[in-house]
């Protein structure tokens, strides 16, 4: 009789072959963090056949989930969860302890494969389904317990999990963008500020943001220039539709959050109410508003362009309005503690 597996190990491929493709239908930060945490159980058990078994299976499956955590979730005691398991597991394993023939550990296993891979192995049942589905035989289906390979994915693992702990939570240096952005006497660059944001391919609009955020919360500047480096965050914010981590996430929200949200004014519109509409015609506005005489084309109207419509209380209090609510939806679509996001 064909060896098949049980139906909650079936279920838990499904539920991770959506994550690692990308397309989950069910939540992946709970169900990564089960994982995690049925991997730290089983850490305990490394004496018995069982625990053995379970080591291979968890440190594939949390090999083949890894760059999802990394690139997907914004989740400290998931990162937390999967570093501990993996640290557990690599401390068992002795790499020396390797037999292997040559060229025998699997290099750069697709995802969806390591999955089933990795549930298989959880139980014997399983590796028996696995070993036949595949034509494994006795020398090939032991590669998948051999330490050296263990090891291995288990050190990947880690070092991929630790550069995006430090990249989404650590403090980000944007500190070179000052030479660029601050010219000799102190004047800020608003053109080459919008021109970096508009070099969408070297994924800028981050970084803008969060330089333009730490520089609003020095307070130093121009009083001529507030409302163009409140522009460039606003924009860095409202034009980074993936939404950013909370390592940048902290200092955007601090700063949006002296702005003035109680005010009023007797204006019937802005101008940024005009240009808004387009990422060229903000672009195209903000040029406009700091270099008229090299850039004459706006979409603000000559009636809404007055400075004193440009610096109206009310109109920043509108644009925090809209980044708050973009920095929530980064929130909501992310993930994580509140703790992380609000610094
Ligand atoms: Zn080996
Ligand atoms: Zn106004």
């Amino acid at each position: 009789m064909t060896p098949t597996l049980p139906a909650d190990l079936r279920e838990l491929i499904s539920d991770l072959s959506g994550i690692v493709s990308d397309y989950p239908y069910v939540d992946p930060e709970s169900t990564l963090a089960g994982l995690a945490d049925d991997a730290a159980e089983a850490l305990g058990r490394d004496a018995t056949p069982e625990g053995r078994r379970e080591r291979a299976g968890y440190t594939i499956l949390l090999h083949a989930t890894c760059w999802y955590v990394s690139a997907r979730v914004f989740s400290k005691s998931v990162f937390a969860s999967y570093i501990r398991a993996l640290e557990g597991f690599r401390a068992q394993l002795d790499r020396a302890s390797c037999a292997c023939p040559a060229g025998a550990h699997p290099m750069q296993l697709d995802s969806e494969y390591q999955v089933e891979a990795g549930v298989s192995m959880l139980s014997e049942a399983g590796r028996a389904a696995f070993a036949e589905d595949y034509g494994l035989d006795e020398e090939e289906s032991a590669v998948f317990d051999c330490e050296g390979f263990l090891a291995d994915l288990a050190d990947e693992a880690l070092g991929r999990l630790r550069e995006a702990h430090r990249e989404l939570f650590g403090g980000i240096d944007v500190s070179h963008l000052d030479a660029r952005f601050v010219a000799d006497d102190g004047r800020l660059d608003i053109v080459a500020m919008q021109a970096a944001i508009r070099r969408t391919w070297e994924n800028n609009t981050g970084p803008v943001a969060l330089w333009s955020a730490r520089r609003w919360l020095t307070g130093q500047g121009r009083e001529e220039e507030r409302i163009g480096l409140f522009l460039c965050l606003w924009m860095g914010i409202a034009q980074t539709y993936e939404g950013l981590p909370p390592s940048y996430a902290r200092d955007l929200a601090a700063a949006l959050a002296t702005i003035d949200l109680d005010v009023s004014c007797e204006h019937p519109q802005h101008p940024w109410s005009t240009a808004d509409s387009t990422v060229e015609s903000r672009y195209r506005a903000v040029l406009h508003l700091y270099a008229p005489q090299d850039h004459p084309d706006t979409p603000v109207p000559a009636e809404l362009s007055a400075r004193e419509l440009w610096e109206c209380p009310v109109q920043y209090a509108q644009l925090t309005r809209a980044a708050l609510e973009n920095l929530e939806g980064w929130r909501t679509m992310r993930g994580g503690e509140d703790e992380d996001w609000e610094g």
